[in-house]
This record gives C-alpha cells, structure tokens and sequence, in this order.
C-alpha cells in the first residue's frame, strides 16, 4: 500500500492531469502538494494580480479534492526541504508532478529530480501544459525554430486530440497536518483593489470549462474577425486558465472537435485560426526554452546598440494609469489595472505606444504586465513584448508603428471600448471620441488630458533612432 506525492504547480486541474493519473493507478495514498516558494521564481516570482489569481484557484482546487475525500496541503519554503520533510512524514516511495518551462522552475526540479532519486524516492514528470514538448520540434537541421509560420507548418500535422484523461478515481487522501491554509499564504491583496478582477474572472478548472462554452456557443464560428474587436468578448479569455493548468490545449481542442462533429462537420475549418492562436503559445514556450535568456534579454542582439531614450518615470506612469491623453492606449491601460487583462490588439498597441512613441525598453512594459496581468506568462509576455519592440525573434519589422487612432477608428470603429473604458468622455461624439484633443473645450470639460506626446513627431523620432541602430 504505497504513498505518492503529487506536487501540483501550474496545473491546476484534475482532470487531464498526467502526473495526478499516473500516481492514482500506481498508489494506494495520495499526498496532493502546493508549496508556495516564490522565490525560486526569482526576479519573475507570481506579480500582484497572478496571486489573486492563484489565491482563487488553490481554493477551488482544495474544494474539489475535498469532494473527493481529499485535500490540498499547503506548505511554503524551499520545495526540496518540503518535499524531504513530507516524505519522511509519509513514508512516500515517489514525487510526482508536471512539468515547467521557466529557466528557474527547470534547474530547480532537476536539481530536486536528482536529489530526492539519490535518496531512494521515484520521481516521475509529465506534460500537462503544452500540446509538445517544446523540445519535440526541431529545424531539418535539427535546431529550434526562429519563425512561426514553419514551426507551425511542423507543428499543425503532428497534433493529435486523444481523448483527454479523465479525472482519477479518488485514491485515499493522506491526511499529515501541519499544513497551512491557503489564506496563510497571504496571496491577497491586503488593501482590496480586486473588485474588478473579482466582477470578471472565476478561477478554477470549472471556470475554464464555462468559459470555454461560452466561447464555443458565442464566438469561435467567426473568431478570426471577432478576435481583433476589444469591445467585444469575440476571444476565448481562457489565457489565465492555460497559464494555471486550469484547462490544457488538449481538452480544448478535443472539445472543439466534438462540438464541431455533434452540430456541423463542414464548420472544422472554422476552428483552425483558433488553434493557431494556440501555436503562438507553444512557440512562445518552444522559444523560451531554447532561448532562456530572452525575458531580460534581446532576442536579436542588434537591439543591444538601440539609443532607447532614458528611462522618463513620470512618462511610464501616465502610461501605466491610462493618463496619456491618447484614448485606446488609456483604454487599455484602464481595462489591464481594473480586471487584470488587456485584449491582445491592445496589448499591441500599448507596447508599440511605450516601445516607439515614447521609446521606453520593452522590459519596463514587461515588467508592469507581469505585475499587472492575471494571465502574466513568461514565455509569452516575453514574445509578445519583443515582438512588438521588434527586437524579437519573428519580431514585427520596428518600422511598424501602431498609430493608436486609426487602430481604434478600424477596430472600435463605434468607440464602444474607449466609452466603456474612459467615462469621462463617455458622452463625446464621434469622431471626436478618437482624436479628442482637437476639442480643446471637450478636455476641458471632461478632464480628460491632452495628448503627453504628438503621435507623428515621436513616431519620425522612434524610425530615425531605428536608423541610427541599423547604420551603427
Ligand atoms: C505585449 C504583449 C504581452 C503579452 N503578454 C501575455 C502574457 O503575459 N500571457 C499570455 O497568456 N499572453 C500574453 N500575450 C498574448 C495575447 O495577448 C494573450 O494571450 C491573449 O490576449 C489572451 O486572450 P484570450 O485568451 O482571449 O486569447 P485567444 O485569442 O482566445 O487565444 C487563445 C489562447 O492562445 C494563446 N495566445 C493567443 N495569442 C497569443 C500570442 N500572441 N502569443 C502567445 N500566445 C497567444 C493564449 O494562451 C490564449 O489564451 C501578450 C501579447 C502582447 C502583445
């Protein structure tokens, strides 16, 4: 009759949960682990609106395997100590847990593999997060790849959609004590600015699920042009639920199969733009893993001689506060601050706005991102923010600079997003909405400031400092 642990991490979830199957058919008892040890995270340790998140989903984890006549235990210090601790406690033959890609999760559960298979205890590790492992898909020449489109070419035909794992018929939970509550882990704001995020997210393995319905009732049939409209829910808003392991791409692409085979199989291809979507984040961790260096440092190494301008506090907090006079880019900024998540097209559009207009480092954005983001993911913030930059690998050329106002005349054409967003300008008319400066009485009367910087000048400014890099 042996015990196992299983160690969750960002695999919040027991259904299609690999290490958490794996152990129930080997062992009679099961030890289900959380430790909370930010600081194996280093300098990218859960941001702010991450641990409210987490806070959510351990509780909602922790009620599920109450269901099941188990529990979560909850310990926090060094994982290895931990571990050690709770396997004497136990008399626990094996660890099992799912794997990370993050530089410092990896050497970290190396180091904790090796140690704990000396002292006599399996240790056994699983996919939970990715469809393939990111070191599964290789160049001919047997490298990684640097471009999405041929990754992906590699990637699309090896994709399966096996049924996904069950959950686990309920092997006996071991009961140790000394455990802690998950309050104990303080992961909540201690001043309550989470009203927002509370209003907008459900964290858990069952909030993915009824997201993911929703989407697939309301949105996935015409995604590829919904997903460019922030004013609409026209995207899956499952990025949080992947980045915790509440839902993983298997089960969502096996549920879209079974949707699409149940209502209309001529609809299949309706679905592809979803899954390349779903390509970028297994690129993003395809990236991350072959280039771990790359959430501090740039991907194309030109970008080291880039004359970006000293870093301009006052500018970077406009930026964060929503207070640069230009509406989308406030808009957005607004919408990250109240409910921990920005729409992707906006997300681009502020990047481009600190990265060009106001030639901030990309790691300035990055790092408020991750603080501020209740989907705050290494590998893809990382991507996403030196993509924009353009100092990323498959990088958007830096000459492209998102002009904030006729991206939002194009994609919130009506100005539901900015109205929804900035109240003080909710009742401007269009097409003052977009350019409201030119109302100099209107910013008066809705307090709303001018313009920080002229999109034109800085954008001729942002190109001739590109100039300056590429001659240099
Ligand atoms: C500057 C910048 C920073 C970003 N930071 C993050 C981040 O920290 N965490 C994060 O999950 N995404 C990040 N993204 C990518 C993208 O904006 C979000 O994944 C997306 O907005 C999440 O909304 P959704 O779940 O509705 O997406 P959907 O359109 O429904 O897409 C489905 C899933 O595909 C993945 N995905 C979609 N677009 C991308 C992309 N461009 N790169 C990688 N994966 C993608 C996400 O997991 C997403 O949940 C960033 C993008 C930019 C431009």
């Amino acid at each position: 009759m042996t015990t196992a642990i299983v160690w969750f991490r960002r695999d919040l979830r027991l259904a299609d949960n690999p290490a958490l199957t794996a152990a129930c058919q080997a062992h009679a008892h099961i030890l289900p682990l959380y430790i909370h040890s930010p600081d194996e995270d280093g300098e990218w340790a859960p941001g702010a609106a991450s641990r409210w998140w987490l806070h959510h989903s351990l509780t909602h984890l922790h009620a599920q395997l109450r269901g099941q006549g188990s529990a979560l235990h909850v310990a926090k210090g060094d994982s290895l100590q931990v571990l050690r601790h709770l396997i004497d406690r136990t008399g626990a033959a094996a660890v099992y847990w799912n794997r990370q890609y993050e530089p410092n999760a990896i050497a970290r559960d190396s180091t904790i593999k090796a140690a704990l298979r000396e002292q006599g205890v399996d240790v056994h590790s699983s996919n939970a997060l990715l469809w393939c492992e990111p070191w599964q898909i290789e160049t001919k020449q047997q490298g990684p790849y640097r471009v999405f489109t041929p990754y992906w070419r590699t990637l699309r035909p090896q994709l399966e959609s096996p049924r996904p794992l069950p959950v686990p018929s309920p092997s006996r939970g071991v009961d140790v004590g000394g455990g802690l509550s998950i309050d104990a882990l303080e992961l909540r704001p201690s001043i309550r600015w989470d009203q927002g995020m509370e209003e907008a997210w459900t964290p858990g393995e069952e909030g993915a699920h009824d997201m993911l319905d929703l989407f697939m009732d309301d949105a996935i049939g015409d995604y590829a042009r919904l997903r460019d409209l922030p004013a609409r829910h026209g995207t899956s808003r499952l990025s949080p639920y992947l980045h915790f392991g509440e839902i993983s791409p298997r089960q969502i692409h096996r549920q879209m199969l079974d949707r699409v085979a149940a209502t209309d199989a001529r609809r299949r291809p309706d679905i592809e733009p979803y899954l390349r979507e779903l390509g970028w984040r297994e690129f993003a961790h395809h990236l991350l893993y072959h280039f771990p260096r790359t959430p501090t440092a740039n991907f194309n190494e030109q970008f080291n001689r880039f004359p970006w301008a000293r870093k301009n506090g006052k500018a970077i907090e406009a930026w964060q506060r929503g207070r640069t006079g230009i509406p989308l880019v406030d808009a957005g900024m607004r919408e990250l601050w109240h409910t921990g998540w920005m729409h992707n097209r906006v997300r681009m559009i502020v990047a481009s706005f600190l990265t060009k207009n106001l030639r901030q480092h990309w790691l300035h954005g990055a790092r408020w991102f991750w603080d501020t983001l209740v989907d705050g993911d290494l590998a893809n913030n990382t991507l996403g923010w030196q993509w924009v930059a353009g100092s990323g690998a498959d990088a958007a050329p830096y000459f492209r600079v998102f002009n904030p106002v006729t991206q939002a005349q194009k994609f919130d054409a009506d100005g539901q997003y900015l109205r929804r967003w900035l109240p003080e300008l909710a009742n401007a008319p269009l097409p003052l909405l977009h350019e409201p400066w030119k109302d100099p009485s209107l910013l008066k009367r809705s307090g709303y400031p001018a313009p920080m910087i002229d999109l034109g000048v800085s954008r001729d400014d942002a190109l001739a400092a590109y100039r300056t890099m590429r001659s240099g």
